[in-house]
């Protein structure tokens, strides 16, 4: 998550401490390090810091294997994305694309909220996988409302020709952002068009995927992948390969597929 997503987050987790007990809120080191294997890889987010507890003990985490979606006729998403500037910055866990500071908001709608987008970011190998299928690489567009209220929206991506040139504008900085998003800038990039053209979802409420794993995350999870080259995919696993979380448990949670179509 980038830092402006963390203090968010940080909002969420302070709210559930306090309703636990201000103990838990008072015990909360800083962000304990975290990483993707070895002895604080997933398996040991819980443990690394009492702000992590979520990870280990939260019921409703992500991401998680996607079968048996019911279809429902629902209200697609709407997306008022509006194209500007971007910066990307490399965070240590991925590399992230945000609207420059002082860009025209561009927004999300989903059940008639209204959601600004924040930033995206990308996992490779994918987190959600579909009847145990992992893609190549999936990316998350993360939307906030202003009282902390989060939406992601899923986009796959899986290999195919020819090269996507809506992505290529952010594909050839990834190799050189680094931890300062002002040192590499995107002059123009259209968010809309990276998304997928149908834009069906299965939705379910989950969690953040990385810590603090807080919960109360609307995910809505776009079935029709994108497309990118061989060559392009390269460029994401090279930048990052396994930066993402294991499948978490369903625990009871439905699933509900939109089968609105979208265009
Ligand atoms: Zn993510």
């Amino acid at each position: 998550m980038s830092r402006r997503a963390l203090a968010t987050v940080g909002a969420i987790v302070s709210a559930t401490a306090l309703v636990l007990g201000a103990g838990v809120l008072a015990a909360a080191p800083a962000d304990a390090p975290w990483s993707y294997g070895g002895g604080t890889g997933p398996s040991h987010w819980g443990s690394l810091s009492p702000a992590y507890a979520l990870c280990a003990d939260g019921t409703a985490q992500s991401p998680i294997n996607i079968q048996r979606a019911k279809p429902k006729p629902l209200q697609n998403l709407r997306f008022g994305y509006v194209a500007g500037e971007a910066e990307v910055f490399n965070n240590g866990h991925t590399v992230e694309a945000e609207p420059a500071p002082g860009s025209e908001p561009s927004t999300m709608k989903l059940n008639k909220v209204a959601y600004t987008f924040s930033q995206f970011h990308f996992h490779s190998p994918s987190g959600h996988t579909i009847n145990g299928k992992h893609y190549p690489v999936e990316v998350h567009f993360v939307h906030k409302t202003a009282d902390g209220r989060i939406a992601v929206v899923s986009v796959f991506v899986k290999l195919g020709a020819p090269a996507n040139k809506d992505w290529q504008k952010f594909i050839d900085v990834i190799g050189k952002a680094t931890a300062n998003p002002e040192q590499t800038v995107i002059d123009k990039i259209d968010w809309h068009k990276l998304l997928p053209t149908h834009q069906q979802t299965v939705r379910y409420g989950g969690s953040l995927t990385t810590p603090r794993c807080a919960e109360g995350v609307k995910w809505s999870v776009m079935m029709t992948p994108i497309t990118m080259s061989a060559a392009q995919l390269a460029v994401f696993s090279k930048a990052y390969s396994g930066n993402a979380r294991p499948t978490q448990p369903l625990n009871g949670r439905s699933l509900v597929f939109d089968n609105t179509p979208s265009r």
